[in-house]
């Protein structure tokens, strides 16, 4: 067997192995240097440089000045503290579940059609339907089928909007993006695009888990979001995380590092299992073909139960997910393949595959010599499949 008894790990928009530059960052700072960063001597005193280097190095990545970086304990909390003071919100009906459990107030949902990408036009309607919205949020990425999102004209409408807001007298509209699937995959510019806020994630780019940061535009009228210390300049308090910190920095320099690069190695890896899978009866692409993360794919299987065919996969150690990790356990169907407008069914028999960097040919081949066998093993087991 050729993937030397490794687990083959197609599951990296769940979560990513941590990189080997990461894992040397961190560690003195989880061993020798552990003074609290507010402290006064050398030991607290160098962590908060390093906090300050981490910054640097995640700004830099999003083109922004490190005074508009602010870290958290996750995207989840990016994206709730980015919500935290607005009333009348846009966003589209397959955001991440941080974003639909946490948005308050009056709220708009754009459609994403069969392609799972939203239109600007919609959005320009609901805008011109809601004069009054305050924030708009569309995801980047999608985090289960992968379609990136007309960000740049997404910015360009809203920020055209608001001078006519300006010279109506009225409130100005933040945009805010959950980038957490897009940083390391695809360029994101925060002022090229007229990003006011934007949430990101460590673990999804080979830093660590508990770990996030929020992008906050300079003039953007955010509140606090935890109370206590004045840490993150008092608008997040709490004793930070300095080795995910840290590591975070050196994850993100690394991960938008030669993207297009990976991008040519990953997009043939994509097109050969897209061209195996469509050659097994009665399978579908969720999401369009080109707008897409090139190292992701996500198939619904007629007949099948996603779930069966997981635990099928991971008897043979490999790593899938049927969605999002945090909906895998119910038995509901995932909400971004019904907003894709999938009959329940369909829904039910999806495979999300997403690969990384460390993503090898030996581990594909692996995938795709097992994956027919299982696929037709579980239809014939099942007792309303009909060829
Ligand atoms: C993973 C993910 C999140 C949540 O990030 P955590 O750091 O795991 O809380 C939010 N949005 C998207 C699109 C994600 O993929």
């Amino acid at each position: 067997m050729s993937k030397a008894n490794k687990t083959v790990y197609l599951d990296n928009a769940a979560t990513t192995k941590m990189s080997g530059a990461v894992l040397k960052a961190v560690m003195p700072y989880i061993t020798e240097s552990y003074g609290n960063p507010s402290s006064i001597y050398e030991m607290g005193q160098r962590n908060r440089r390093a906090i300050t280097k981490a910054r640097e190095q995640v700004a830099a990545a999003l083109n922004c000045p490190p005074a508009e970086i602010y870290f958290t304990a996750s995207g989840t909390e990016s994206n709730n503290w980015a919500l935290h003071n607005s009333r009348r919100v846009i966003t589209s009906e397959f955001e991440h579940h941080a974003i639909l459990h946490a948005v308050k107030g009056d709220v708009t949902l754009l459609p994403v059609y069969d392609n799972g990408i939203v239109k600007v036009e919609d959005l320009e309607k609901a805008l011109e339907e809601n004069p009054d919205t305050d924030l708009v949020t569309v995801m980047a990425v999608n985090n289960e089928i992968a379609t990136i999102q007309p960000i740049a004209e997404i910015g360009a409408l809203i920020a055209d909007w608001n001078k006519k807001n300006a010279e109506a007298g009225r409130g100005q509209c933040l945009f805010h993006t959950d980038a957490v699937q897009a940083i390391g995959n695809i360029p994101i510019d925060v002022q090229a695009m007229n990003i006011d806020l934007l949430s990101i994630s460590a673990h999804k780019l080979h830093g660590m888990k508990g770990v996030g940061a929020l992008y906050v535009r300079k003039g953007v009228n955010l509140p606090p979001f935890i109370l206590g210390g004045g840490q993150e300049r008092g608008f997040r308090a709490g004793t930070e995380n300095v080795a995910g910190i840290v590591g975070f920095g050196v994850a993100i320099e690394e991960a938008v590092r030669d993207i297009e690069k990976k991008n040519a190695e990953l997009i043939k890896k994509r097109e050969r299992i897209y061209n195996d899978v469509m050659k097994i009866k009665r399978v579908r692409l969720n999401g369009d073909l080109e707008k897409r993360l090139c190292g992701s794919l996500n198939f619904s299987f007629e007949g099948i139960e996603g779930e069966a065919l997981l635990l099928q996969l991971n008897m043979k150690d490999i790593a899938a997910s049927s969605g999002s990790a945090c909906t895998s356990g119910s038995l509901e169907p995932s909400h971004v393949l019904l907003a894709l407008g999938l009959p329940h069914e369909i829904a039910h028999g999806s495979l999300r595959i997403s690969m990384s960097r460390n993503t090898t040919d030996e581990e594909i081949d692996y995938f795709l010599e097992h994956l027919p066998p299982i696929v037709e093993k579980l239809r014939e087991m099942s007792p309303v499949w009909e060829d």
